[in-house]
Parts: structure tokens; sequence; C-alpha cells
């Protein structure tokens, strides 16, 4: 099935006056769209169609410009779209696992801001500014060219991303002209930190096991079971104190 331009979850002129009308419009039904088209047209009838965006990403080295261009401009602008509401703006609440998350890494909301606004800003040429959720649940801030993003096997630093601005001339040059600044400013307006919090949420959810790693598990439980019927057998200490193992703690650290 080829992809779909996701329709936006507010209207066009309702990000207003932070992202004007005219630019929404045109970003969405014209760069967004063609995006979409492009990337549908490069992966027609090869082994690509039918998957899924960020499967095709992660290894986006081995497959042609065509689709990491437009696979990254049309996954971007998605998630774009996604983390902004005319009623985002206000900090994530301190409470909510994002907003501890950002406290945890980049020591308090502001200094996060001040991070990510340098990384929209110096990014040079057409790009994005993201942060992203790497290993064990830590998030980091980092930026990157053209359509490309941090699933991308050819990033620098890859990782989750959970909030994404783009920072191509077409993203705010009708308003903004030259000042990337102000932009990036405003952009903190209509930022939906809830949307941006079930995305860190997903992220940092451990992940199902698939088939074979149960399958697998269960198999190293029974190995684990015959061994410690075997222990008891000669030494009963031994079989108090594998019982006595607290349940769940190696689950537990699986994050991520
Ligand atoms: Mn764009």
């Amino acid at each position: 099935m080829a992809f779909k331009l996701p329709e936006l979850a507010y209207k066009v002129d309702a990000l207003e006056p932070h992202i004007d009308k005219a630019t929404m419009e045109i970003h969405h039904q014209k760069h967004h769209a063609g995006y979409t088209n492009k990337l549908n047209a490069a992966i027609e009838g090869t082994d690509l169609e039918g998957m899924e965006i960020e499967e095709i990403l992660a290894k986006v080295s081995k497959h042609s410009d065509a689709v990491r261009n437009n696979g990254g401009g049309f996954y971007n602008h998605s998630l774009f779209w996604s983390v902004m509401s005319p009623d985002g703006g206000e900090e994530p609440k301190a409470t909510s696992k994002l907003g501890k998350a950002i406290k945890a890494s980049f020591k308090s909301f502001d200094n996060f801001k001040e991070k990510f606004a340098a990384a929209a800003a110096t990014r040079f040429g057409s790009g994005w500014a993201w942060l992203c959720v790497g290993r064990g649940g830590k998030l980091f801030v980092t930026s990157t060219p053209n359509q490309d993003n941090p699933l991308m096997d050819v990033a620098p630093k890859k990782g989750t991303p959970i909030l994404g601005l783009d920072v191509w001339e077409h993203a705010y040059y009708l308003n903004y002209q030259n000042k990337r600044g102000d932009y990036v400013s405003a952009f903190f307006n209509v930022i939906d930190w809830g949307a941006v919090g079930k995305r860190y949420n997903a992220a940092t959810r451990p992940k199902k096991a698939t088939k074979k790693t149960a399958v697998k598990k269960t198999t190293a439980k029974k190995a684990a079971a015959k061994t410690t019927v075997k222990k008891a057998a000669t030494k009963k200490v031994a079989a108090k104190k594998t019982r006595g193992r607290p349940k769940g703690s190696k689950a537990k650290r699986r994050v991520g």
C-alpha cells in the first residue's frame, strides 16, 4: 500500500500568528505532498513496498537517494505536524514521564530549550532539529541535514525522534524571511507537549517479545529449571537461594 499524506489535526490558519496560513498550506499541500508522491514512485514495484517507513529509514544507506530524501521528507513532516497544536506552548508537566526525563537529561527545561534552539540555529542550510530518545530512555538534542533524521543508519547520532523542527527556508521564509531565530522562538508557542509525551512513552515502552525471542526465553527458563532441580538434588541449600532471588528484577531493566 502506498504512503498517504496525513491530514492536519487543525486548520491551516490555526497556528497563526506563529506559523502563517500560507506557509502551512504550501508546506503541507505542496512540499509534504510532493515528498509523499515521490516516495511512492521511488518504491513502486520494489521490496520496500508494504514496509513501514521506520523500517525503510533504518537501512536507508542501502536504498536510492530518492528513497532517502523523500522517505525522510515523508516521515519528518508527518512527525512535525503532529507535535504542533493551537493549544500548545505550555511546558511539559514536571510530574510527567517526559518532564522528568527532560530534567534528568538536561537539568532543566530552559537548558533543553537553549540546546534545541542552538541546534536549529546552527544547522547550516536546510535540515531539522530534533529531540530524541536514546539508549536507556535518555534524551538528546541533535540536528540533521536535508531530509535526514536520527532513525536513519546514516545519521551520526541515532535515536527515536519525538520532537522535530523543520528549518528549511520553505518552513518560515514567507513570515520570517531570514530571521530563523524568531521562527524557532515562535515554534515553542505551538509545541504540543502532550503529543511529544506520548511519543516519549511509546519510545521507552519495553518492546513486546517477538515469537522467536519468546521461544528462546522459554527454552532458557526450562534449562534453568532443570539446573535448579539438579542442584536441589545434591545441595538443598542452593535450591533455597534460587527461590530467594527477587523475581522480575531482570525484566525491569529491559527498557527501550
Ligand atoms: Mn518542510
